[in-house]
């Protein structure tokens, strides 16, 4: 056993250090950002709807897109709903698939039956382990031209193994830090997500690949210090759920929400959870939110005001203006407790 003595952040941990700046006014600041990879560019503002199957859903996928942003599919949907949904689906949304045999070949008849194939995302809970790795090079020997994102994993030496060997063009982080994840209190493993997006960022962008930040995002504030930590693309889950768009059980004005690898999950897809297994998810009452695209707005509008605290007129310039200061309260919470 051994400590490594070094403290990593979470996004509590820290503020975005405000500087003077000739920034332009918030309705100036470019949200968007032009990406290129092997084969194709893409172009919006680079927030993903989490693949969760509350969130990732059809109609989050049209909401998001009317925003410029994206979605991961998540992977219930059966495969004629997919083959249909993507002859009219809008740019950037990704087909999720796991790495059983199951999915490959979900994804093999997929593939005939669509001209052109969407963005890819092989979602594992756990990339650090060398089945899952195998797995995620097996679907870039096989689609080479695809854009390809993988993931989850917390260390700059997994994302180079995925990037160099894998060729995975975003790798996805992130182990524990999700709203209706209990990994952490389960396993007591994990990694605080602003140091995990800091130190791979660097690896990746240092083998020309780019990252998600996937989890703890619990307000607009969390995008805008994901996205200075260095991330290209950042995740959200919980932030989305209860909205109009998301697909689950409402009752009395609440909303269902759960962890994929929540007790309810496994029920619902794999029959109950296996004996070996504990569940690493929660199951939650969200209040319904109405239409998302208000949540969108704001989210928006957060990365334009953190854009003019930075001195940084655009979205890419993020990580390069920012100074984080380490804090021990990050807000006045005087009235949180007379909330709900
Ligand atoms: P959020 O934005 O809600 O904080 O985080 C969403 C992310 O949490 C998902 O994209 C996924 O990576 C992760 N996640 C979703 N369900 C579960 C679960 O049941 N267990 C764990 N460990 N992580 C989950």
């Amino acid at each position: 056993m051994r400590i490594d003595p070094d403290v990593k952040l979470d996004f509590c941990d820290v503020l975005i250090k405000p500087q003077w700046s000739k920034a332009p006014s918030r309705s100036s600041v470019r949200l968007d950002r032009e990406f290129t990879f092997k084969k194709c560019s893409w172009n919006g503002i680079p927030i993903i709807a989490a693949n969760l199957d509350t969130v990732g859903t059809f109609s989050m996928a049209k909401a998001m897109a009317e925003h410029g942003m994206m979605t991961c599919l998540h992977k219930h949907y059966q495969l004629d709903q997919l083959v249909e949904f993507f002859r009219t689906a809008p740019k950037g949304c990704f087909y999720t698939l796991g790495i059983k045999t199951e999915d490959m070949q979900k994804l093999d008849d997929f593939s005939k039956r669509v001209d052109v194939l969407p963005f890819l995302c092989v979602d594992v809970a756990n990339a650090h382990i060398q089945f899952a790795a195998e797995r995620i090079k097996m679907v870039r020997d096989k689609y080479p031209n695809a854009v390809l994102m993988a993931g989850n994993v917390v260390t700059p030496e997994l994302v180079h193994h995925l990037v160099i060997n894998g060729g995975v063009d975003i790798v996805k982080i992130g182990i524990g830090s999700g709203s209706c994840c209990t990994t952490r209190l389960i396993s007591g493993c994990g990694y605080p997500q602003l140091s995990a997006v800091i130190e791979c960022a660097d690896a990746a962008h240092g083998c020309g690949a780019k990252i998600c930040s996937d989890g703890g995002v619990t307000c607009p504030g969390d995008v805008a210090k994901a996205f200075a930590a260095g991330a290209d693309f950042v995740m959200v889950g919980g932030l989305l759920a209860g909205h109009d768009e998301c697909d689950g059980e409402r009752s009395d004005g609440k909303f269902k929400f759960y962890g994929m690898s929540s007790l309810e999950a496994n029920r619902k897809y794999s029959g109950g959870l296996k004996g070996y297994r504990a569940a690493e998810g929660r199951c939650i009452e969200v209040p319904c939110k109405g239409p998302v695209s208000a949540t969108l707005q704001e989210i928006a509008g957060g990365l334009s005001s953190a854009a003019t605290y930075l001195g940084a007129s655009k979205l890419k310039d993020f990580p390069k203006c920012c100074t984080f200061i380490r804090v021990n309260r990050t807000h006045n919470s005087v009235f949180e407790s007379w909330i709900g």
